[in-house]
């Protein structure tokens, strides 16, 4: 689960990580009512920031004031037009992709003098199974292009399971990044808290970028990305609240309230699969038969007539997909049982209106097999069998070619 920078703000403050004071607020109004009350003393630089899941913003634009995500203002006067310009419009950022992403938040805080920017994130480290630290003095960039072009410059520390970040490791990262004396005790101290951080709320990213030593000798984060792992929030139900079901996308939203584990796709064939791992190879088999994976779905252990329903629903809510390939094992699942199944959860009128030129090809493989092919034949519905893969393939690109 992924949250807004002025929520990760608001969580790094109870863990004392420092970062600039701010208010997020959702109209002009409030936004000029927060400067004055909050910043109007005349001296101070506010920054209003655009509150979307997405980074990028300070060199994004949004699509009809062409306002950067990230304002510089001088005085109320600003704010108000800064808060004008990006509230309703759309922002534009490398990470958004083309359509953007509305902003209905903003966040305006306290403007601060960087002396220099840092990055400091903190993630799981799947191949190590291990917690790393990384930390670059290119700071304000984006990692993934230091990652790529400048490897030595990004310092890692990796976190021994069952024990926390050591001192030294701390002092090492601190050091890496050039501070001294006072700078270098408060980085330290930062490192440690955001760590704390880290591990205490489940998150399994956590990104500072800039991370900032600012004129007057503070280290601060300025920025925050979050994002908590999901498997986890049982335990972390005081942050359950933060989600903001407006910044993902609509199905997958829909999906999950099914526990159907589905990911929306640009391609053309939509695909219906138990197991992860099948859903891997069966997006394989689209695009070997020349078609493109319109989604991942993966329906779970069960596949009973619900499921197949709600998985239909779902793809067929995507006005890109031209066939669906049904690919589904029958281990504990009998085939025959999935096949009236698939049969019946078309006959629904509102999928079967909708199928009506979608081509569903089914593979079912396993236990009752034979049978399952039997039923799908004579149905006398839009279903086509297929008992190998080679078989649901070169059907995939037969319904393409047409
Ligand atoms: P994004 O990563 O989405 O572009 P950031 O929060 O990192 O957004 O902001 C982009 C840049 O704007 C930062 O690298 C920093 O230079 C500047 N900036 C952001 N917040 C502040 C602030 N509170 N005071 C001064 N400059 C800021
Ligand atoms: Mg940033």
């Amino acid at each position: 689960m992924k949250i807004h920078e002025y929520q990760a703000k608001e969580i790094l403050k109870e863990y004392e990580v420092a970062v600039p004071e701010g208010v997020a607020v959702n109209s002009v109004e409030d936004a000029v009512n927060t400067a004055e009350q909050f910043y109007n003393d005349g001296t101070r630089l506010f920054v209003v920031k655009a509150q979307i899941h997405a980074g990028g913003r300070g060199k994004g634009r949004t699509k009809k004031n062409n306002a950067k995500g990230v304002i510089l203002c001088k005085s109320v006067d600003e704010v108000k037009e800064a808060a004008e310009s990006l509230l309703g419009d759309t922002l534009v950022t490398i990470q958004t992709g083309e359509e953007g992403q509305e902003v209905k938040t903003i966040y305006i805080t306290d403007g601060v003098d960087i002396k220099q920017e840092f990055y400091l994130g903190i993630l799981l480290d799947r191949a190590k199974n291990r917690n790393v630290i990384m930390v670059s003095s290119e700071g304000g960039v984006e990692i993934e292009k230091v990652a790529e072009e400048t490897p030595e410059k990004i310092i890692k520390e990796w976190v021994e399971p069952g024990m926390s970040l050591q001192p030294n490791q701390a002092r090492r990262l601190a050091f890496s990044l050039g501070f001294e004396g006072d700078a270098f005790k408060k980085a330290v101290r930062f490192i440690h808290a955001l760590y704390r951080c880290y591990e205490e709320t489940d998150a399994n990213l956590v990104e500072i970028n800039p991370l900032v030593l600012t004129e007057d000798n503070d280290v601060m984060a300025l920025d925050a990305k979050f994002t908590f792992d999901d498997n986890a929030m049982f335990r972390q139900k005081k942050y359950a609240g933060l989600r903001d079901l407006a910044e993902e996308d609509p199905t997958e939203v829909e999906a999950s309230k099914y526990d159907l584990n589905y990911i929306k796709l640009d391609g053309n064939v939509g695909c219906m699969v138990n197991g992860a791992g099948l859903a891997m190879a069966t997006m394989d088999i689209i695009k070997l038969s020349g078609g493109e994976p319109a989604n991942f779905l993966d329906v779970g252990g069960g596949a009973n007539v619900e499921t197949v329903k709600n998985g239909f629903r779902i793809i067929l809510e995507d006005e890109n997909v031209k066939a669906i390939l049904i690919n589904i094992f029958g281990g504990i699942v009998r085939c025959d049982r999935v096949a009236n199944g698939v049969i019946e959860a078309i006959k629904d009128p509102e999928i079967a209106e909708k199928v009506e030129n979608v081509p569903i090809i089914v593979r079912l493989q396993g236990t009752n097999a034979e049978e399952a092919k039997v039923i799908i034949d004579n149905s006398d519905l839009n279903v086509i069998s297929a008992v190998l893969l080679k078989e649901a393939a070169e059907e995939v690109s037969k319904v393409i070619a047409a």
